[in-house]
């Protein structure tokens, strides 16, 4: 295996499946039955959820509401969304505990770094909620830091996607993708690979960041196993 310890993390939006907004349960049970098979294999997997799908900061701010309100809006947005992936993961018979970063312990446990290790060495899987616990970041930031945190192996970001090109794919034909590329080469050709914040956090503790295309089936599986899915990013 690549991989012993994974962050794995998701979009909000992608858990919409072919919807406008919220959650498709289908998507939801498919990327449940994803994370099976790798947990299936002693992958030991940590998941970061954004809240896209519900609620953002930065759109609530733009309709004249305030920042902050928003950005804690999108952070219980992050929270719903991982009571719906541990649910989907539980109906695969996986144990889960989810865990955020703001406490509300008739929901969740709170984030505290040794239980979050401790659940991932008896083999559970850890859902972190509520973003960084902060406004103005991102869960990707989220997810670089609880991935560094909990000295998981690499972030493995599931995006629609297929890994990282020379420009947006899904807007110029002659995109060419990387298979790897150093995190200074992302930043000097200016590619997006996550907010800036997140990026930057995941450099300065060499994280290796591998983005890749998590809606077809079996590439997860494949990734962990070694296989050349999406792009790698590191030193
Ligand atoms: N958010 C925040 N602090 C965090 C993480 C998230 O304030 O540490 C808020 C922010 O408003 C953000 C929203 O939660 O827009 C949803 O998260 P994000 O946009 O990262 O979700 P994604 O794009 O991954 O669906």
């Amino acid at each position: 295996m690549a991989y012993k310890r994974i962050l794995l993390k998701l979009s909000g939006e992608a858990l919409m499946g072919e919807r406008q907004y919220g959650i498709d349960p289908k998507r939801l049970a498919e990327y449940a039955e994803e994370i099976k098979k790798i947990t299936d294999k002693g992958i030991e997997v940590a998941i970061v959820i954004g809240g896209g799908n519900i609620f953002r900061g930065v759109s609530g701010a733009s309709n004249g509401m305030d920042r902050v309100q928003g950005d804690y809006m999108g952070m219980l947005a992050t929270v719903i969304n991982g009571l719906a992936l541990q649910s989907a993961l539980e109906d695969q018979g996986i144990i889960t505990r989810l865990l955020t970063a703001i406490k509300m312990e008739q929901v969740a446990e709170p984030f505290i770094k040794r239980r979050a290790v401790r659940h991932l060495e008896k083999g559970r899987v850890v859902i972190f909620g509520g973003g960084t616990g902060n406004p103005y970041f991102t869960t990707d930031t989220a997810a670089v830091l609880r991935a560094i945190e909990i000295g998981a192996d690499a972030i493995l970001k599931g995006t629609r996607v297929d890994g990282i090109y020379t420009s947006d794919p899904e807007k110029d034909k002659d995109a060419t993708k990387f298979e790897s590329i150093t995190y200074k080469d992302v930043m000097n050709r200016g590619l997006k690979v996550m907010d800036m914040t997140a990026f930057a956090l995941s450099q300065e503790n060499n994280l290796p960041i591998v983005v890749f295309d998590m809606n077809t089936k079996g590439n997860l599986e494949k990734l962990i196993s070694g296989e050349n899915i999406g792009t790698l990013v590191d030193k």
